[in-house]
């Protein structure tokens, strides 16, 4: 039974320790993000990873994570079992569930994923979970937001002297760039990337041993959400509505849904570790 391996991934140290993310160093992320707009091949992964734990470390600025210790760990250990069926397995993956009550989740390049208590209290089961966190998974694998990063960048710093903006501490250049790295949360990727991150998500969710259905059940329950609710705010305008996700993935998923609908759900052990 591969998910019982998960048991085994217990790692000792608290889940705080895991998040001792470097401050933001503005200095090295406009370097890196300078001189993409004129490299022609990819972003380094090690930089890749960087750029992501200053973001990260930014996000972590506008909402602090729940201080539960067993909470992250339960978290990161369905998260990393979830990366480890993957082909960047070695990537620093570390989950976290920030303290906030709208539902959301999101990720980060090299490998940091965050998701909202409001949205894991809505979920029943380890399945579900393992089907957003197997969605933002993919964000990182196929490199969604580096790929934003490196395309905005160009916009974001046009005209606008570098050295000015790391002088000028107070200065409109350093604000810019400080927005520029947390925008796009705020604006979302492209549906294809999005719709991408369903079908492939399930896909690594159906790899790692649990049911297909965990992704496309969670869907359901925020579609039977009220559209206006302000928690759900930030992730419609980030994402396309539920339903659209639901039929894009009925109609390139079914078959992968139907071959892996009798896998584990484990919904006692989520709701045992969620709502202790
Ligand atoms: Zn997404």
């Amino acid at each position: 039974m591969r998910l019982a391996a998960l048991l085994l991934l217990a790692c000792a140290l608290p889940a705080q320790a895991q998040f001792r993310l470097p401050s933001l160093d503005v200095n090295r992320l406009v370097d890196t993000v300078k001189n993409v707009g004129k490299a022609v091949k990819d972003i380094e992964e090690p930089e890749e990873i960087t750029i992501g734990r200053d973001v990260a470390s930014r996000l972590l600025g506008a909402a602090p994570l729940v201080p539960d210790p067993a909470l992250q760990r339960y978290v990161n250990h369905v998260g990393r079992w979830l990366a480890a069926q993957t082909e960047r397995a070695h990537l620093p993956w570390q989950f976290g569930v920030l303290d906030h009550g709208n539902l959301n989740a999101f990720a980060v390049p090299g490998g940091t994923i965050f998701i909202t208590r409001g949205l894991l209290e809505k979920m029943r089961s380890e399945a579900e979970l393992a089907g957003v966190l197997g969605h933002e998974i993919v964000h990182v694998l196929r490199k969604h937001h580096l790929k934003a990063i490196q395309k905005g960048a160009q916009t974001a710093l046009a005209g606008e002297g570098l050295s000015t903006a790391l002088r000028d501490r107070a200065g409109p250049a350093r604000d810019k760039l400080i927005a520029f790295g947390t925008e796009m949360y705020s604006r979302g990727l492209d549906k294809s990337d999005e719709l991408e991150a369903d079908r492939l998500g399930i896909v690594i969710a159906a790899r790692a041993g649990y049911d297909a259905y965990g992704l496309p059940t969670v869907l359901q329950t925020l579609q039977a959400m009220n559209a206006q609710d302000s928690a759900l705010a930030l992730m419609f305008k980030t994402h396309p509505a539920p339903g659209e996700r639901l039929d894009a993935i009925g109609e390139k998923m079914q078959p992968v849904l139907d071959a892996h609908s009798s896998q584990a759900q484990l919904a006692e052990r989520f709701v045992r570790q969620i709502r202790k």
